[in-house]
């Protein structure tokens, strides 16, 4: 056994496993994006992201600012307490109920962030060792994270094999009392989207529950944005919870959980991530609001998002990448056969302006490296052209790079 003698000597070799090793050959990590901005610009060059989350391009939205600058000449930017006990303020439920309608569910709660809200949703819901969790192998590490940390037993199917998720609850539903089955609107990592109709129809046959983590599909799936549900046409209200973010399409940050009244209700004196957390700043909830109201008044932002999302695949294909199962929504993945090639098609890509940050062992499998694009209503045809232009005319990897990235994972 392993002893390590400071919490310094057992960082370094956690840190060496996990990912260190990949930086002796560039960094890509970390860039700061208004720092390269700047200095593409500044040289007279163009510079685009295709990193972040802003899919209808509202990020920069003159009345999202307005909004927030109002907000803090108001009662300044924190709600300085847990809702539950001093920082509730005027905004907050108005906003639920906004969201809530919005998406076809009768109540709605928000919490600082997304991933609390997968976190402790789960964790709390699923309360007993009797009760068991199927999720995706594929599932957001807030899932995982909201799995793990709960007493029930966790069950993982393979990625959209609902054959397979059906047969583990043929097999094991009798053995639990209650089940929560987790799946995404759109993964994170491959784009890809979960059979809603048939896990309905899994979730009344077996008698279990559902929750779908609409992150990536708010905005995003559906001809207004509503989401899994309307884009495959099917009533939301049918799904036990939604859980979202408003770090994505809504250009801030928090994430909130939907469900039956009578369930949010409960959530809201009990639900650890919400009640023992400081309340959602009001400044944060008036900029997601405004985004919210947009979304709806701009609807033409969604459909010039699955424009440029479909156009890139397209333009991928002709050019022979591969973008594995993604449907071509907000985000697409181009994979690669190896780390190295994939750290060197993301270098190259930024010396010549493109921000594409590698995806490499750490959220997706040893084997998957890939380069994830994701994109905004904002991105126009000659970036998304000129990005896959520029990566046909990446240089083969060079003998040097091999040897240093194998050096460095050995
Ligand atoms: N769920 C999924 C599927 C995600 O991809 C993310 C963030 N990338 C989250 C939850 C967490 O959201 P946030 O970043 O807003 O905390």
């Amino acid at each position: 056994m392993t002893k390590h003698k400071s919490l310094e000597d057992y960082a370094a070799r956690r840190f060496r496993f996990a990912g260190n090793a990949l930086l002796e050959f560039s960094d890509p990590f970390f860039a700061q994006i208004d720092r390269l901005r700047a200095e593409f610009e500044a040289q007279g060059k163009h510079f685009v992201s295709f990193a972040n989350y802003d899919y209808l391009g509202l990020a920069n939205h003159p009345r999202i600012r307005e909004e927030a600058k109002r907000e803090i000449d108001g009662l300044g930017i924190g709600a300085l307490a847990s809702r539950l006990v001093g920082g509730e303020r005027t905004t907050h439920k108005p906003f639920e109920a906004e969201i809530a309608e919005f998406l076809g569910m009768e109540s709605a709660l928000t919490l600082v962030s997304g991933y609390l809200s997968n976190v402790t949703t789960i964790a709390w819901l699923m309360s007993g060792k009797r009760d068991a969790i199927f999720i995706d192998e594929l599932a957001h590490n807030s899932i995982v994270a909201g799995a793990d940390g709960a007493p029930a037993q966790v069950v993982k199917f393979r990625h959209n094999d609902l054959d397979h998720l059906e047969h583990l609850l043929a097999r094991h539903r009798e053995e639990y009392r209650n089940v929560l089955i987790v799946v995404e609107g759109v993964y994170s990592m491959d784009g890809d989207t979960a059979d809603l109709p048939r896990l309905l129809a899994i979730k009344e046959k077996f008698q279990v529950w559902l929750l779908v983590d609409e992150a990536h599909s708010l905005g995003v799936l559906g001809a207004t944005g509503r989401g899994l549900a309307e884009h495959q046409g099917v009533d939301p209200a049918r799904i036990d919870l939604i859980v979202g973010t408003m770090s994505k399409t809504l250009a801030s940050c928090g994430g909130y959980v939907c469900g039956k009244k009578q369930v949010i209700d409960w959530f809201r004196y009990t639900l650890p991530g919400f009640v023992y957390s400081v309340g959602l700043s009001p400044v944060i909830l008036a900029a997601a609001r405004t985004a919210l109201r947009l979304m709806q008044e701009e609807t033409w932002r969604i459909a010039k998002l699955a424009d440029n999302a479909e156009l890139f695949r397209t333009v991928a294909h002709e050019a022979g990448f591969s973008t594995g199962p993604a449907i071509g929504r907000g985000v697409v993945p181009i994979l690669f056969s190896s780390d190295v090639e994939t750290m060197w098609a993301s270098q190259h890509l930024l010396e010549n302006g493109y921000y594409v940050p590698p995806v490499v062992r750490i959220g997706v499998p040893k084997d998957g490296p890939r380069l994830r694009f994701f994109f905004s209503a904002n991105h126009s045809e000659a970036e998304i052209r000129g990005v896959i232009q520029t990566l046909r005319d990446m240089p083969p990897v060079t003998e040097e790079a091999h040897q240093i990235v194998a050096a460095a994972m050995a």
